[in-house]
């Protein structure tokens, strides 16, 4: 797939093919078109480019077919938490999508984890509809988390049965399988176990290249707080999103988190208000107004309290190094309940309430108001409503953190 979505700001190098612009690809000047020999640059670029899409949709025939394999090893059994998705359950629950929606809804394999297993992410388009933007949902980047798998996989049933026209709807249910397979044995097992890294127990959050330097002086009274990855993209599950990102410019993504009922935006690492504020508040209360129930809060992450920052975030990556507009949501608040004594103690309730579809229906309206409004905007439409688009500055470029390897 193409860079369609690359456009705004910074984010603005998505893979331009209009010869008429002077790209990269623009013939030379007052070159003739109507004699081009088998050997010119532009018949040369064509046979290249048309390899590439063959290329690639042989290599997305041959995701599905693994992932077809894959989910064919996994039979749903009674286990310990029936109202979530263990991984068969998952697996079952996405291959019926698949199977139900076939051109609409397709799986590629965009990374493995450090344990070798997949990771999926399931892309909902609207064959009848160019795309003109591009959302990416993603959930599960810490291992305990596993209330944004269900909002995730709702949210995918959701669009693949109304596909917002124009934009292409990319959903990851599950970016750290290796911490989470490690819950779901310690749930089976009946262990309750703190768990947020991946395999080697590193903190995928704080894995990311943007804004991973501790400039707070805080750091010095409370520098657990402070802590990142060994370094910069360490970990195949946080190269896997880059590289998607990269590839996709997406306008807008969202990673599901709990607990607290905030909608996060960038800086996370930073005090200073992001360049793209008014952007991030306007989407912000694009999600809200379509929640009906408990509305989250938008609101800039580092602002959450004083002391707090957060070094080497997906946010912060995600729009400094691509310019997407990236939040971070944290589902719930809390899943234990005063009410519910057999809540006070395991630790899977700190995020994870016992029934998990109140979240989901709270939360998934919301990510569906987001999908719709980056449908009606006319392409090729910034992120933002008419009015605040003539006022919003150009997102700069953020350089790399001095004496940070990339
Ligand atoms: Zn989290």
């Amino acid at each position: 797939m193409q860079g369609l979505g690359g456009g705004q700001g910074q984010g603005g190098q998505g893979v331009d093919l209009d010869f008429s612009h002077g790209g990269p690809y623009a013939p030379p000047a007052g070159a003739r078109y109507g004699a081009a020999p088998p050997g010119s640059p532009i018949v040369r670029h064509l046979i290249f480019l048309t390899l590439g899409l063959i290329l690639s949709s042989l290599a997305r025939a041959d995701d599905r077919a693994a992932f077809f394999r894959v989910a064919s090893r996994h039979t749903p059994a009674a286990h310990p938490e029936p109202a979530y998705h263990f991984q068969a359950d998952l697996l079952a629950a996405e291959a019926a999508l698949l199977q139900r929606w076939p051109g609409r809804v397709s799986v590629e394999r965009v990374g493995d984890t450090v344990q070798g297993r997949p990771i999926w992410a399931f892309t909902v388009r609207d064959p009848g509809h160019p795309v003109h933007h591009k959302l990416l949902v993603f959930a599960q980047i810490h291992a305990l988390e596993w209330i944004g798998t269900e909002v995730a996989l709702d949210f995918l049933v959701e669009v693949a049965a109304h596909p917002p026209p124009g934009v292409a709807v990319t959903v990851i249910p599950v970016l750290n399988a290796d911490g989470r397979a490690k819950v779901e044995f310690d749930l089976k097992a009946g262990d309750d176990v703190y768990r947020r890294g991946n395999a080697p127990n590193v903190d995928l959050n704080r894995d990311f290249a943007v804004n991973r330097e501790a400039t707070a002086i805080w750091r010095h009274l409370i520098p657990r707080r402070y802590a990142t990855s060994p370094a910069p993209l360490s970990q195949p599950e946080s190269q896997a999103i880059d590289a998607l990102a990269d590839r996709e410019r997406f306008d807008v993504a969202v990673s599901l988190h709990a607990y607290g009922g905030y909608i996060y935006y960038p800086w996370a690492g930073l005090w200073e208000r992001p360049p793209d504020r008014d952007d991030f508040e306007a989407l912000g209360r694009v999600f809200e107004a379509g929640m009906t129930t408990r509305t989250y809060r938008t609101q800039q992450l580092s602002r959450w309290a004083f002391f707090f920052r957060g070094h080497g975030m997906e946010i912060d990556h995600l729009y400094g190094q691509y310019g997407t507009r990236a939040f971070l949501v944290e589902l719930t608040r809390t899943g234990r309940s005063l009410w519910r004594p057999r809540t006070w103690k395991p630790r899977f309730r700190i995020y994870n309430p016992e029934d998990p579809q109140r979240e989901v229906n709270r939360a998934v309206p919301g990510l569906t108001a987001l999908a719709r409004h980056l449908g009606g905007l006319t392409p090729p439409g910034s992120v933002l409503t008419g009015a605040c688009r003539e006022a919003r500055a150009p997102t700069p470029a953020r350089p790399p953190s001095s004496g940070e390897p990339r």
